[in-house]
């Protein structure tokens, strides 16, 4: 889902007129072929995303608002989504490389794309990994081996065109449009190594036994015992709905730039987005630009979210991830509404998006939770 602008974050900056909702599309004219149909978004207040792929990790290539009316082409399997219509894993067609989840759109019956894409791969529990020799294709530029499934994570390396290479397992990550093919999936090297298949000619691979939804284990926290820990050490400076600020759904603790910012608790990240109305959040934002920054919202057991905001550069996890409590998501800055580094945390409790509505004091919250904010530990 695009986002709209999150407003009123920061008393210390807090800025005047509300910002109006980040679009990157509108309607989708179908391109005919099989039985089409009309469709009404239902998403609520928050724009329903058009994807790439038929997968929160495929890219966003444009928004719909709710009640717009869009032309369905034929209807695929992929990822199973929880929306306000439906949850289902079929998704709608608009045309190829636009997709949007059946489960934000109300429609007759629809018949089912000609050529069905493969869904994603889900992760099983423990398979039996075989492993398989890749021949890399790319051409005149060297495939980048990288450390996790995505292009922003770090380069650890790199094959040229023609190399063999041993791929021991496939993972859901980044889709990435290569010389072989274009996919959302990425073959794992070994821990830590990680090629994408868009480039990689190869026989069949198994899943990775713990590709991405079995969380992996909890790094050390010392001193808290519940499993929930504290997202960056330093007390709370501006604090949650202050008079002055009745907008204000989360707390600031001022930090330098670049200390890392910890998941409070294990959960699947469902929000990786730049939220701004200026330029980009590469870059520092200010009093007058509004929104969240680059931010993360992690989804956890009962009904409850976290968000992150303002961080210095694309956090460090993807849409789908779990992580666990203490696991590193991302890094302080002071991109979107800021006027200086920190991290806004926000804790949300109750069903449906973290919105204004359901959100919680977060000191009080982290206290019930034995993690409380303020307190320096080590980690
Ligand atoms: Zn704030």
């Amino acid at each position: 889902m695009a986002r709209p602008l999150i407003r009123g974050l920061c008393a210390v900056v807090l800025a005047g007129s509300a910002g109006a909702a980040i679009l990157l599309g509108g309607n989708a004219p179908a391109s005919a072929a099989v039985t089409s149909t009309v469709g009404t978004v239902d998403s609520g207040s928050t724009p329903l995303n058009i994807r790439s792929g038929t997968s929160v990790s495929a890219s966003t290539v444009g928004a719909l608002r709710s009640g717009n009316k869009v032309t369905l082409v034929c209807q695929v399997t992929g990822q199973t989504i929880s929306g306000r219509v439906r949850t289902t894993n079929i998704w709608d067609k608009i045309a190829d490389g636009r997709y949007v989840s059946n489960a934000y759109i109300r429609r007759g019956a629809l018949s089912p794309c000609p050529s069905t894409p493969p869904p994603p791969p889900t992760a099983p529990t423990n398979v039996a990994v075989t492993s398989t020799v890749g021949t890399v294709e790319s051409g005149n530029t060297p495939l980048n081996i990288r450390s996790s499934a995505t292009i922003s994570a770090s380069t650890v390396g790199a094959l040229r065109s023609g190399n063999q290479i041993t791929l021991v397992c496939q993972i859901a990550g980044q889709t990435i449009s290569g010389r072989v093919r274009t996919t959302n999936i990425w073959d794992k090297i070994a821990d830590g190594r990680y090629v994408s298949n868009a480039y990689i000619r190869r026989g069949a691979l198994s899943p990775c036994p713990s590709a991405s939804t079995p969380p992996l284990p909890p790094q050390a926290n010392p001193g808290v015992a519940t499993g929930w820990v504290i997202p960056v050490p330093g007390t709370p400076a501006q604090l949650f709905r202050p008079a002055s600020n009745p907008g204000h759904d989360g707390v600031d603790i001022m930090l330098p730039r670049n200390i890392p910012i910890a998941a409070a608790g294990a959960g699947q990240v469902t929000t990786v987005e730049c939220n701004t109305s200026g330029p980009n959040c590469d870059v520092d934002g200010g009093p007058n630009v509004r929104g969240c920054g680059w931010y993360v919202d992690i989804q956890h057991a009962g009904q409850v979210a976290t968000r992150y905001c303002h961080m210095v550069r694309r956090p460090s996890v993807v849409e789908g991830q779990w992580v666990n409590a203490g696991q590193i998501i991302g890094y302080v800055g002071t991109s979107g509404n800021s006027g200086g580094t920190h991290l806004h945390f926000e804790v949300h409790v109750g069903p449906g998006y973290a919105v204004h509505a359901n959100a919680v004091d977060p000191i009080a919250f982290m206290q019930r939770m034995n993690a409380p904010l303020g307190v320096l530990t080590t980690r």
